[in-house]
């Protein structure tokens, strides 16, 4: 019988996998994907999708507050927790088929099992050998364990234990940077688990813009989550009454007793994959590539989380990843645009962070200008007394090309498409300015941050 042989064999049909596939397929080429588990991968299954939903549900009790101030009056409000992950679920079964869908409408072939690279031009699926021209690596993360005595005990858990319990904890530490656990956070207090946050670092988001993790940091306050930074888990340790956590932070070291631990790491696991057998390094944290998306070897590219550290896992930037791939693969000639790099956490308020922060901007050698405009001179943004919201546009001096667009408040992940824009397009401060956004929309404060960078705002005081 003779082998199979493709041009394009896709490792994992998560984020970054699929589109990709689609992709290669749509440019002619004969296109499997080969996938271990589910389609949609970490994003779909155990990430953004069911996590995006309760921050719907969280959101939709924050903003009762707003109701209240305009008459409203609910009461009796009860929270079904089972409920609430029965709808995801079902929203997760009918997305993963979607995506199914589209792979067969396009033609790709898809393979159940865990694949490796063989050698050159071969990967292994089920004790079966297929070939290839060329292979797009998005196998994604994993779970890493947090390295503190004790952290082997049942209580110590990742996000994914909120997937399969119909019941939360009551007392709750969440530990680490990732931005996904200030969500958990934020979604988890607002449900009636007493929480705190703890982080190693300085702040939460400390890699962002001050502005907008001050102003994160001080929203969350307000709703009294416990934040603790520069933390450290010295030991946890099983009593009677719950999990002892001995936490050192900037606050002093305190015993916090819990019912439960998350921690949110993860990170590329190169071992699986077969790579020694073409020549790649598997001894690293991630697969490198460059910005066509190919690793060092010729034919073999690599997407999405496999790719790159924590700080760059975002299901966005896999799939746009996975396109430049497939076109690439498909003997195209694309790119990433890394100034368009975006990050999210859907907290209320909202952050997006779109391209270089200030202070990047500063330390990459530009002469930078920068222009906020706050919500709450915002009609829209009066309209729903929101407080915390700003808009940072961050640009260079002298041509006044816009280098990142920072965004606090409701909204800010919709709003950082059109930043996303902007900088794709190479805009200026001067054509944002002269942008006529709807009103009453907070939009409107994106122009008016742009004017104030040029020094002319029209609503500020
Ligand atoms: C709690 C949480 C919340 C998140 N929320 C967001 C969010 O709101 N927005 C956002 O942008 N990002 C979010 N992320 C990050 C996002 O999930 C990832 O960045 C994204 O899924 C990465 O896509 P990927 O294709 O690289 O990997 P994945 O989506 O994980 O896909 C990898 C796929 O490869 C398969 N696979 C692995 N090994 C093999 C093998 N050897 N053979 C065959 N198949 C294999 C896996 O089963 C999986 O389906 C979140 C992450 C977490 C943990």
């Amino acid at each position: 019988m003779t082998e199979e042989i493709y041009d394009v064999i896709v490792l994992g049909g998560g984020a970054g996998g699929a589109p990709a596939a689609i992709r290669a397929a749509q440019l002619g080429g004969k296109v499997a994907v080969v996938e271990c588990e589910n389609f949609g991968g970490q994003c779909m299954n155990r990430g953004c999708i069911p996590f995006g939903h309760m921050m719907v549900a969280s959101n939709i009790l924050g903003g009762l507050s707003l109701g209240k101030e305009m008459g409203l009056h609910f009461s009796g409000i009860s929270k079904d927790y089972a409920t609430l992950i029965k709808r995801q679920n079902e929203l997760i079964d009918f997305m993963r088929q979607g995506v199914e869908g589209t792979l067969k409408k396009n033609r790709v072939k898809i393979i159940s099992g865990r694949g490796k690279i063989a050698g050159k031009g071969k990967v292994e699926v089920n004790g079966k050998s297929i070939s290839y021209k060329s292979i797009i690596l998005a196998t994604g993360a994993k779970w890493l364990k947090p390295e503190f005595p004790g952290a082997d005990l049942e209580e110590v858990v990742t996000s994914d234990y909120l997937l399969n319990t119909e019941k939360l904890p009551q007392r709750v530490l969440l530990f680490g940077r990732s931005p996904w656990l200030i969500e958990i956070a934020q979604f988890l207090h607002r449900f009636g688990s007493q929480t705190t946050l703890a982080t190693k670092e300085r702040n939460i988001l400390s890699d962002e813009s001050k502005t907008i993790s001050s102003r994160l940091r001080k929203a969350l306050k307000k709703e009294e989550i416990d934040i603790k930074t520069q933390g450290e888990i010295v030991a946890a340790t099983k009593k009677k009454d719950g999990l002892h956590v001995e936490l050192s932070s900037k606050d002093g070291l305190e015993t916090v007793v819990v019912d439960k631990v998350i921690t949110i790491e993860r990170g590329a696991s190169l071992k699986d994959l077969g790579l020694k057998r073409i020549n790649l390094d598997e001894d690293s944290h991630y697969l490198t590539v460059n910005s066509k998306m190919e690793s060092a070897i010729e034919g073999v590219y690599a997407i999405g989380d496999l790719t790159g550290p924590q700080s760059k896992h975002f299901s966005h930037l896999a799939s746009h990843q996975g396109i430049i791939a497939a076109e690439n693969a498909m003997d195209k000639d694309a790119s990433i645009n890394p100034r368009t790099f975006t990050r999210i956490v859907f907290t209320q308020p909202q952050i997006a962070c779109v391209g270089l922060t200030p202070k990047e901007a500063k330390d990459a050698g530009y002469d930078v200008v920068v222009g906020a405009a706050p919500y709450g001179m915002n009609p829209f943004g009066m309209i729903i007394s929101e407080n915390e919201g700003i808009v940072e546009v961050v640009a260079e001096k002298r041509y006044g090309q816009v280098l990142g667009v920072h965004f606090i408040g409701t909204d800010a992940s919709e709003m950082a498409g059109q930043a996303v824009l902007a900088i794709q397009m190479e805009a200026t401060v001067e054509e944002l300015s002269r942008a006529s956004f709807p009103h009453p929309t907070l939009s409107e404060s994106l122009a008016e941050a742009a004017r104030d960078a040029l020094g002319k705002p029209i609503y500020l005081p």
